[in-house]
């Protein structure tokens, strides 16, 4: 008979060797240098390398494009496992902006190599997916425009038919490791508007190219050390070869939006545990009136309510991950986890702060900061109304 931690594919004994790797990589190489990359806004192209060395960077890509294999679980596992050992939300964010822009470009070489086009696919891998999975590159993924992000069909960033390829006109806004990005998977109209979402593709901008402007980096609430860039382009370049399938953009997007859902909502109740971790330490060595804080009863039931919205949170986000991973159609469940673990999030971190009292509100005490980062994660992604409203057209109402 399997014992229930063998059935349990998050106890399994790689995900648990997994999981120390993560935290040793953690307490070694990020906690000590978080507080310089949150002042300096971004992290250290060194630190992808490491990852990358670390075998981290690469947790649910395959071997065949340079990845270190594994699914969504293991990503789940390695982003729990960053974040409990004291990493930030900004750390997951940055490190792993690839984790939301090569899975369209590695999709792209299989459909490549599917219709016989080997030099393509092998382009594509040896060129994009590889040198970024071994941390020599960045990547990132540009779909938001200052004109709005939650209506992705309606994007507006224009590719114009040259010969042997396109040029792209438009802005993209609030992107992700935009500022240091080698390589910039970006969602453009190639259709009319009236195609709305059958008229957008996905393209890789080089940053160097003509028309490329300077990123412009953006100061923001959290997430301080991950650099966030407003970009602009004025008929840069692209060659067909690095279009990822005309027509193809917004279903890519769509598919890959599951799992980028479930990342958030671990990110979410990862951070929470994080804060929720602090707060128990201080609540049993902070004295009020002349007692431990975690003697009063209200203090005793706000860290039984915070355990119970995390666990909650944790075991249905990764019930939803497991499933995925085994193939399920999850897009349902991945839109209630994230909103179920961001409102975990969103509470856990709030209590956590107030129990610390003014030492809360100093930028010297962690709480402080995961109070901040956490309040991106029901926006970005998929805005919880606009998740609502996706849950709602899924359930036929
Ligand atoms: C730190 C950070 C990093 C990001 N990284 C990236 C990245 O790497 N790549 C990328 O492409 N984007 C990125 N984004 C953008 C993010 O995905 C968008 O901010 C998000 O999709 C919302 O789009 P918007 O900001 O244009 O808000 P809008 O679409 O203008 O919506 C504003 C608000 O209105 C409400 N709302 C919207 N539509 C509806 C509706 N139909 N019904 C009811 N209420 C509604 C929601 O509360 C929403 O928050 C990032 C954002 C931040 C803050």
């Amino acid at each position: 008979m399997p014992t229930a931690a063998v059935d349990d594919p998050f106890q399994a004994p790689e995900r648990r060797a997994l999981r120390a790797v993560v935290t040793d990589f953690t307490t070694r190489e990020i906690t000590p240098h978080l507080p310089a990359w949150e002042r300096e806004g971004q992290l250290p192209r060194d630190l992808h390398r490491r990852a990358a060395e670390a075998g981290i960077l690469g947790i649910g890509f395959p071997e065949e494009v340079g990845g270190s294999g594994g699914d969504l679980v293991d990503v789940v596992v390695m982003t729990e496992a960053l974040l409990e050992a004291g990493g930030s939300g900004g750390v997951i964010s940055g490190l792993f902006s690839h984790g939301i822009a090569l899975p369209h470009v590695v999709d792209e070489a299989e459909r490549r190599r599917q219709r016989g086009d080997t030099a393509g696919a092998d382009d594509l891998v040896e060129r994009i997916v590889a040198p970024v999975l071994r941390g020599e590159a960045i990547a990132s993924l540009a779909v938001t425009e200052p004109d709005g992000g939650s209506d992705v069909a309606h994007l507006r960033t224009r590719a114009t038919r040259v010969d042997g390829g396109w040029v792209v006109s438009g802005a993209k806004v609030y992107i992700t490791s935009g500022v240091r990005a080698d390589v910039v998977v970006a969602a453009v109209r190639t259709g009319t508007p009236q195609e709305a979402a059958a008229g957008i593709s996905l393209v890789l901008l080089d940053p160097r190219a003509e028309g490329y402007a300077a990123p412009r980096s953006l100061e923001k609430m959290g997430w301080w050390c991950s650099d966030t860039a407003e970009l602009s382009f004025d008929g840069v370049p692209v060659p067909d070869s690095d279009v990822l399938g005309e027509g193809l953009g917004f279903a890519s997007l769509a598919r890959h939006f599951v799992s980028e859902r479930i990342s958030i909502a671990v990110t979410a109740y990862a951070t929470a545990q994080r804060a929720f971790d602090l707060t128990v330490a201080w609540a049993r060595q902070r004295e009020t009136f002349g007692r431990p804080l975690v003697s009063r009863q209200v203090v005793r039931h706000t860290l039984v309510e915070m355990t119970r919205q995390i666990d909650v949170a944790r075991v249905y986000t990764r019930d939803v991950a497991r499933r995925h991973a085994a193939g399920e159609d999850v897009i349902l469940p991945a839109v209630q986890a994230k909103k179920t673990a961001v409102e975990a999030g969103d509470y856990v971190v709030d209590r956590a702060v107030q129990l610390h009292g003014g030492m809360g509100y100093m930028r010297e005490s962690e709480v402080e900061r995961h109070y901040r980062d956490a309040r991106v994660l029901g926006i970005g992604g998929g805005a919880t109304e606009v998740m609502d409203d996706l849950a709602a057209r899924l359930l036929g109402y």
